[in-house]
């Protein structure tokens, strides 16, 4: 290989992070170190949906890899209006249908293990991964003489690395973020200082998620025609909790995920209930924050749910309780060479499913620009800018629509239930009625042309 343009370390192997690693391998002129805190790469044993517009990003790194995505899921891709969610009021003896929401293509669901093992069998020759590194700090020289030395990063192991262009795409509890907010707050106004220090810690929502997957079989036992084989997502709402279900890994688990929703707790602080066991992830730093459950404590919020979610919630064995956090919109996700991309820029609320759709999308639209020829070690600040000026506005709405549609499904606000439906889909669609592309576009024009201002 003729001499790289630059080497991008991307601390963080998760979905944003190998996305991105696999987004450049068409750039072979760039070095790709990837750096992971866990001793290997593997994902939490549940579900997720990736809705239309992040599949058609997935699409494009290449038919081999969209191959293997479909063999995973066991279905095929559509692009015609399908029921994707039915949504059902659920807290009462006997549920009510009230809608199923109808989406152009549908949302493609996964093991999280499987989509991992895709994006890590679809890694270039040109990208290394290092195991059990996880960043400590790093240091970005800035003055005008070494523009092109190199960022400095310090592991908690002891060692160092160097590369010219550093990728946080650490999740929620960044450490990149950490430092790019101390580096951005530097000799700023004390009032402004502040503003900028108060994102780096997440705060949280007042959601705790309960995640668990049962074997479709148990459930097939019980109940063969339960509507949950029906492929599609079930909604089981509720006031202030509720709960979704549908299948994954070609049929053979059943990805629950419920939610309770405090609305007096949002911005407090966290505080784990001491008759749950806190749940220790190897190498993962949110432990704190994740508990085992029993499926006495799993069904606990919904234990006044219609029929229909009984059966289901009846063949929970055990669980996870997840204290569902949230990072501040930041005033930037880009500093000199370093930028944030996935959760590490904007941990969102999961109820529009959207939060690793808009890693992917982060991914895609960074390695576009890093790649593009006419980026080069010096232009990188602006590559990451022009990034910034594209993706946060955009990933700031979705949190926000997020967040209401958990209000909504809570019957947390003033929406009749006859409106409903309308609402949140008029909240959803961008998810199936939007593309990546004209960001893209808009991408390759800002790096062509350097006289265009970005700020
Ligand atoms: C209950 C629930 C359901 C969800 N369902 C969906 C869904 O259906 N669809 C969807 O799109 N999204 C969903 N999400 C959101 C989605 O899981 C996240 O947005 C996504 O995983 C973020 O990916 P990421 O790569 O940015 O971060 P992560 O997946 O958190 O990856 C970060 C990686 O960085 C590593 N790391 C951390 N710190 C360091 C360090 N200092 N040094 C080196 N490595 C480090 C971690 O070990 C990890 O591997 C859901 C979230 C929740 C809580």
């Amino acid at each position: 290989m003729s001499t790289p343009k630059f080497r991008i370390a991307i601390c963080g192997g998760g979905v944003g992070g190998l996305t991105l690693a696999v987004a450049l391998s068409r750039y072979p002129d760039i070095v790709v170190d990837v750096y992971e805190a866990a001793q290997s790469f593997y994902e939490v044993g549940a579900g997720f949906g990736i809705w239309p517009r992040a599949f058609k990003v997935l699409r494009k790194l290449g038919p081999d890899f969209e191959q293997q995505l479909l063999q995973r899921c066991g279905y095929e891709c559509t692009e015609e209006y399908v029921p994707a969610i039915k949504h059902r009021k659920s807290d009462q003896a006997v549920g009510i249908q009230l809608f199923d929401l109808m989406t152009k293509g549908n949302q493609m669901r996964f093991h999280r293990a499987d989509f991992h093992g895709v994006l890590l069998s679809h890694l270039p020759p040109s990208c290394t991964t290092h195991n059990a590194k996880r960043l400590k700090s790093y240091t970005q020289p800035f003055n005008d003489h070494s523009r092109s030395s190199p960022i400095t990063l310090t592991f908690k192991d002891g060692s160092t690395a160097t590369c010219d262009v550093l990728i946080g795409a650490d999740g929620i509890k960044s450490t990149v973020r950490h430092y790019m907010m101390r580096e951005l707050a530097e000799g700023m106004d004390p009032d402004e200082k502040q503003s900028v220090l108060s994102c780096i810690n997440p705060v949280w929502s007042g959601v705790t998620a309960y995640r668990t997957l049962i074997p479709a079989e148990k459930l097939r036992v019980r109940c063969p025609d339960h509507h949950v084989f029906g492929g599609g997502i079930t909604q089981y709402l509720g006031k202030d909790a509720f709960f979704l279900a549908y299948p994954i890994s070609l049929g053979q688990y059943i990805n629950i995920a419920g939610f309770t929703l405090q609305s007096d707790l949002v911005g407090t602080t966290y505080e784990a209930d001491a008759r749950i066991p806190r749940r220790s992830f190897e190498g993962k730093a949110n432990s704190e924050w994740v508990g085992e459950l029993t499926a006495e404590q799993f069904v606990e919020p919904f234990k006044d749910f219609e029929e229909d979610a009984k059966l289901l919630l009846e063949c929970v064995e055990r669980g996870t309780l997840w204290a569902v956090h949230t990072v501040k919109t930041l005033p930037s996700t880009n500093f000199g060479r370093v930028a944030l991309l996935g959760d590490a820029a904007h941990a969102m609320l999961p109820f529009q499913g959207a939060g690793a759709g808009q890693s992917i999308e982060d991914a895609y639209l960074l390695a576009t620009v890093l790649g593009h020829k006419a980026t080069t070690l010096d232009t990188v600040p602006r590559a990451l800018a022009i990034y910034d000026k594209l993706r946060r506005p955009f990933t700031s709405d979705v949190a926000l629509r997020s967040r209401l549609n958990g209000q909504l499904c809570a019957f947390q606000t003033d929406v009749p239930l006859h409106e409903l439906g309308n609402t949140i889909t008029k909240n959803w669609e961008w998810a199936w009625l939007t593309e990546l592309d004209d960001a893209l576009e808009e991408a390759v024009k800002l790096v062509e042309d350097s006289s265009i201002n970005i700020s």
